[in-house]
C-alpha cells in the first residue's frame, strides 16, 4: 500500500467560521509533506482532523486504508496510537523524569514490559543526543532538548506516521538547529512526516512536497523548488515575499 493517508473533501467549520473549506490531498508512505500558510490559515485545524483531535465537518480522513471519520473511538484509538504528534509547546510531564515521560503510555497504552520500554528509550534518547538526560527532569532542560524529548516521546509508540505542529517556533534560535537535525534525521530514516513549519532551509532539504494552505484551501501543492521559486497564486507570493 501506497498511500498512508487519504484526505477527502475535508471541511473544519467553527460555529459558522469556516475554517477547512474543501481540502484533498494524499500523502504516500515515506513522504514528508511540509504545510506553511498565514497565522490562522487553519493549519493546526487541519493537522488536529488528521488524527482526529478535532472531528471534521464534513469529509473522509482514510488513514492505512481505515475511514478514521467513520469509527468509533475505540478503534479510533488503536490507530491514534500509530500516529506521534509533537506541538509547539513540548508538553512534557513536569513531575516525571525524561525516561518515565517517554516510557509512560508504552507501559500504560500498549502494556510493554517496563524494562523493555526502558530499553526502547534509552535507545530513542540516544537517536536524539540526550542519552545522559534520562533521569533529569524537563525544567532541568533547555527549550531544545524538551522538544527532543517530546519527539523521543512520540517516537516511542512505534507511529507510522509523524505530525508537527510548529515544533520549533516556541525555541530560542540558537536551538532551532539541534530540532531540526533530529527531524532531518527522522526523515532520512523513512519516517512518514506531516509538518507544519516555516523552516524553509528545512523543507528544501527533506520536504518531497509541499503546501501552501490559505483561506480554507490548499492554494498550491508542489516540490519545494516549485512551491517557493515558482509560486503561481499571488496569495502564495506575497507571503513567500514576508517570509523568505
Ligand atoms: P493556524 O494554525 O494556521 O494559525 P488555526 O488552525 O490555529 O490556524 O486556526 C484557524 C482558525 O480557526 C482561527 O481563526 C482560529 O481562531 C479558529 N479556531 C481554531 N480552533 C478553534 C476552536 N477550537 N474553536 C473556535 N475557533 C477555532
Ligand atoms: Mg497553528
Amino acid at each position: 500500500m501506497d498511500k498512508m493517508l487519504e484526505i477527502k473533501n475535508l471541511q473544519k467549520k467553527f460555529g459558522d467560521h469556516e475554517v477547512l473549506k474543501d481540502i484533498t490531498a494524499e500523502v504516500d508512505n515515506g513522504q514528508v509533506i511540509c504545510v506553511i500558510g498565514p497565522s490562522g490559515s487553519g493549519k493546526s485545524t487541519f493537522l488536529r482532523c488528521l488524527n482526529l483531535l478535532e472531528e471534521p465537518t464534513s469529509g473522509k480522513v482514510i488513514f492505512e486504508g481505515q475511514e478514521l471519520t467513520n469509527l468509533k473511538e475505540a478503534q479510533l484509538d488503536v490507530l491514534r496510537e500509530k500516529m506521534g504528534m509533537v506541538f509547539q509547546s513540548f508538553n512534557l510531564f513536569p513531575n516525571m523524569t525524561v525516561l518515565d515521560n517517554i516510557t509512560l503510555a508504552p507501559i500504560k497504552v500498549k502494556k510493554i514490559e517496563k524494562a523493555k520500554a526502558e530499553a526502547t528509550a534509552k535507545e530513542l534518547l540516544d537517536r536524539v543526543g540526550l542519552a545522559e538526560k534520562a533521569d533529569a527532569y524537563p525544567a532541568s532542560l533547555s527549550g531544545g532538548q524538551q522538544q527532543r524529548v517530546a519527539i523521543a516521546r512520540a517516537l516511542a509508540m512505534n507511529p507510522d506516521l509523524m505530525l508537527f505542529d510548529e515544533p520549533t517556533s516556541a525555541l530560542d534560535p540558537e536551538m532551532v538547529g539541534e530540532v531540526l537535525e533530529v527531524m532531518k534525521d527522522l526523515a532520512k530514516s523513512g519516517m512518514t512526516m506531516v509538518v507544519v513549519t516555516h523552516e524553509m532551509g528545512f523543507a528544501k532539504e527533506v520536504a518531497d512536497e509541499v503546501w501552501f494552505m490559505d483561506e480554507g484551501y490548499i492554494q498550491e501543492q508542489g516540490t519545494p523548488t516549485e512551491v517557493f521559486d515558482h509560486p503561481t497564486s499571488e496569495r502564495a507570493q506575497s507571503f513567500l515575499a514576508k517570509i523568505l
